[in-house]
C-alpha cells in the first residue's frame, strides 16, 4: 500500500511539474514593464503613455530623487504603480560614466545601502515588500557575488536580473525569485523588436519583463514611438496579457508554483 502511494505521489508531483502555469482570468502570459534609474523622461513620457493604455509598471528608483521627483513618484505609487529599490549610488563595476566603483564595496556594504534605500523608500510611499533590481544588472560587491548574502536579510522579496530576448520565464519551479531574468534592452530597441519579445512571451505562456531606461530621452532610450507601439500592443491584446508590477507577478508565480495542498497532504 505504501508503495502504491508513492507511485501515485510520484505520477501527482511529475504531472504538476509538467503543468502550465495558469493565470489569473483566463490570460496566456504575463507582461512586466519595468523602468531603471528614476529617469525623468520615465515620469514625462512613459507615465503618460502607460496611463493613457491604462497600464501599470514597476519603477526601480535610485536614491537620485529629489525634491521635485519625489512628490511625482510617490503621486505614481498612490495610483498602483510600484516603486521598487535600485539602490542609492548605483554601484557597478567602473567604467568611465560609472562613479562608484563596485569593486570597492563588500557584500554587507551592499545590503546596508539597499537596506537604507528600503526606508528612503518607504518614506516616500509608505508601502512594505520591497522588490529589487540590481544595478547594471551585475551581482557583484567587491568582485564577489551577493546574491545568497542578499537572501539571508529579509529586505527584499524578489530581484530583477538582466538578460535578452531569450528571457522569457516558463519554468517557474525552478525560477530563483532572487535571479529572475529580464529583457534588458539595447539603446534604440523598436517597437517591432518589444513586440516580437511580448509575442514570444504569449506564446510560451511565460512571464516577460522588460527592463526600460530612458523613453523618449536621458539614455538606453527606448523611443517614445516605440514605446507607444508596444502599449498599443499590449492594448490590442490585453484579453490573452495580464499587466502587473513585478512584485504582483512574482507574488502570483510563487503561489502558483508551490505544490497543491492536497499531494502534500497525502503523505
Ligand atoms: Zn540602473
Amino acid at each position: 500500500m505504501k508503495r502504491i502511494l508513492i507511485i501515485l505521489l510520484f505520477i501527482n508531483f511529475t504531472v504538476q511539474a509538467q503543468e502550465k502555469i495558469k493565470w489569473p482570468q483566463h490570460k496566456k502570459a504575463v507582461i512586466v514593464l519595468t523602468y531603471d534609474d528614476a529617469l525623468e523622461s520615465q515620469l514625462n513620457i512613459a507615465v503618460p503613455q502607460l496611463d493613457a493604455a491604462h497600464l501599470t509598471a514597476t519603477f526601480f528608483l535610485t536614491g537620485d530623487i529629489n525634491r521635485l521627483t519625489i512628490p511625482r513618484w510617490r503621486a505614481l505609487s498612490k495610483r498602483g504603480y510600484e516603486l521598487g529599490n535600485h539602490t542609492i549610488f548605483h554601484p557597478c563595476l567602473s567604467t568611465d560614466d560609472n562613479p562608484v566603483p563596485s569593486e570597492k564595496y563588500t557584500a554587507y556594504g551592499m545590503i546596508r545601502e539597499i537596506e537604507v534605500m528600503n526606508h528612503f523608500l518607504y518614506a516616500v510611499d509608505g508601502q512594505i515588500g520591497r522588490t529589487f533590481a540590481y544595478p547594471c544588472a551585475e551581482t557583484l560587491a567587491g568582485g564577489k557575488d551577493y546574491v545568497d548574502t542578499l537572501k539571508k536579510y529579509d529586505m527584499v522579496k524578489y530581484a530583477r536580473i538582466g538578460g535578452d530576448t531569450n528571457a522569457v520565464i516558463t519554468d517557474f519551479k525552478h525560477l530563483d525569485p532572487f535571479r529572475v531574468p529580464s529583457y534588458g534592452l539595447e539603446d534604440g530597441t523598436t517597437g517591432n523588436q518589444l513586440i516580437a519579445f511580448v509575442k514570444s512571451t504569449l506564446k510560451h505562456g511565460g512571464m516577460g519583463v522588460i527592463m526600460f531606461h530612458g523613453i523618449g530621452g536621458d539614455y538606453i532610450t527606448t523611443s517614445a514611438k516605440a514605446h507607444q507601439e508596444l502599449l498599443n500592443y499590449i492594448r490590442d491584446n490585453q484579453k490573452d496579457l495580464w499587466v502587473t508590477t513585478f512584485q504582483k507577478a512574482m507574488d502570483y508565480v510563487t503561489a502558483a508554483s508551490k505544490p497543491a495542498a492536497h499531494s502534500a497532504k497525502v503523505q
